[in-house]
């Protein structure tokens, strides 16, 4: 009898533009953490923005496996995502939830920051008991109910249609060892613990408790809570080169990102280049048109010699202007480059590498802008 294969018809993932997350890398930077951490301390890793770019479902499952049972995400839909993929265990929602939107809290098991107490009036309104963790607001002036205030602290923590499961600030000038900066960071906690003791005072049972992120891991292990809600540096990298790191942690990059080389031309002495004939060649010279562009989350400000990719181990300038869609690198000194070679964007390739600082340089920005505004249209890989 003749057995008919109907072959998969999907695409290749390495066929264009993807990114591969390193695994192992994920792992050894989460030893890391939980190492420097006291046991009862559980890490709640950042993967809000789509995990920081490096694919929130996948990325969020592998850690499952590596033990992680309590993640925090940005919005409600990523906390949705969350739970429709599979995931277990305690998902909070870093940020602003719409009343609208209260029923799916609690149909998803989801936790919710309460960022003021007029929110805090609203989710109690609900007709059913929401779980909350309590943002405290200790000197970032950004989301949460004013540490100092103890009166709207009881009044919050006693309203009878919350449940409040945790308590948590975020600090705001732990990255540096500036004089001013590392005193800030101890008033910060300083604000938050005697706001725990007020509530103590007026017999409030008090819940989890939480302020690290990945900078207060790295920089105040005095302050490890019951969680640690570690971001950018699980992924492998500080914000800033330079960031302070007193732990002199040896992180991981995780992901690599990378494309194929779609076509190479030849330039002619005078030939220009792309759009714009932003760039002109002054001598005959070999062009790879490789096949992301800044949709892809490679910054246009990379165009015209400023960034640069990796072929076969070797550098090749960008040269002209980055498109929607590709780019075009200076493949002169490359001879063997080829249709459908790889090309790396970010990340290692032999003994070289384009860390993701260099991007966020040539940005003027953090390696978190850079990482989170990665585009959807790469696949995300996850590699063992
Ligand atoms: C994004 C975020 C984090 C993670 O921060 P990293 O610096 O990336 O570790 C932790 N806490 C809050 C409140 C956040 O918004």
């Amino acid at each position: 009898m003749m057995i008919l294969h109907r072959k998969k018809q999907i695409p290749d993932p390495r066929g264009r533009a993807f990114c591969e997350i390193d695994l192992r890398a994920l792992e050894h930077n989460l030893h890391i953490f939980q190492s420097a951490l006291p046991e009862r301390c559980r890490l709640m890793p950042a993967v809000k923005a789509n995990g920081y770019g490096h694919g929130m479902i996948p990325l969020s499952r592998a850690l499952a496996s590596l033990g992680v049972d309590a993640f925090c995400v940005a919005s409600l839909a990523e906390g949705v995502a969350l739970r429709r993929a599979g995931i277990k265990g305690e998902i909070l929602i870093l940020g602003y939830t719409h009343p609208t939107d209260f029923p799916r809290l609690s149909k998803y098991r989801l936790l919710q920051t309460v960022v003021d107490e007029d929110y805090a009036e609203a989710l109690n309104a609900f007709p059913k008991r929401l779980s909350v963790h309590l943002a405290l607001d200790t000197g970032m002036r950004r989301l949460g109910i004013d540490a100092a205030d103890t009166d709207a602290l009881v009044r919050v923590m006693t309203l009878p249609g919350l449940r409040v499961e945790g308590i948590f600030t975020h600090l705001c000038t732990d990255d540096t060892d500036s004089v001013t900066d590392v005193a800030f960071t101890g008033e910060q906690a300083r604000r938050f613990f005697d706001a725990i003791d007020a509530l103590k005072a007026k017999q409030i049972p008090i819940p989890k408790l939480h302020l690290q992120a990945s900078y207060g891991v790295l920089n105040y292990p005095q302050y490890a809570g019951d969680y640690a809600r570690v971001g950018i540096a699980l992924y492998g990298v500080k914000s800033n080169r330079g960031d302070l790191d007193r732990s002199g942690a040896d992180l991981c990059p995780v992901l690599r990102f990378a494309a194929r080389v779609a076509t190479v031309k030849t330039l002619e002495p005078g030939e220009g280049l792309g759009y714009g004939l932003a760039f002109v060649a002054d001598r005959p010279m070999r062009v790879a048109v490789v096949a992301a562009g800044y949709a892809d989350g490679v910054p246009r400000a990379l165009s015209g010699g400023v960034g640069r990719v990796l072929i076969g181990g070797e550098y090749a300038p960008i040269l002209g202007r980055i498109c929607m869609d590709q780019l075009t690198v200076d493949v002169t000194h490359l001879s063997h480059v080829r249709a459908g070679d790889l090309v790396t964007l970010l990340g290692k390739d032999g003994q070289n590498e384009i860390p993701v600082y260099e991007w966020a340089e040539a940005c003027g920005t953090l390696t978190n802008e850079i990482l989170s505004r990665l585009g959807e249209r790469p696949e995300r890989i996850m590699k063992q």
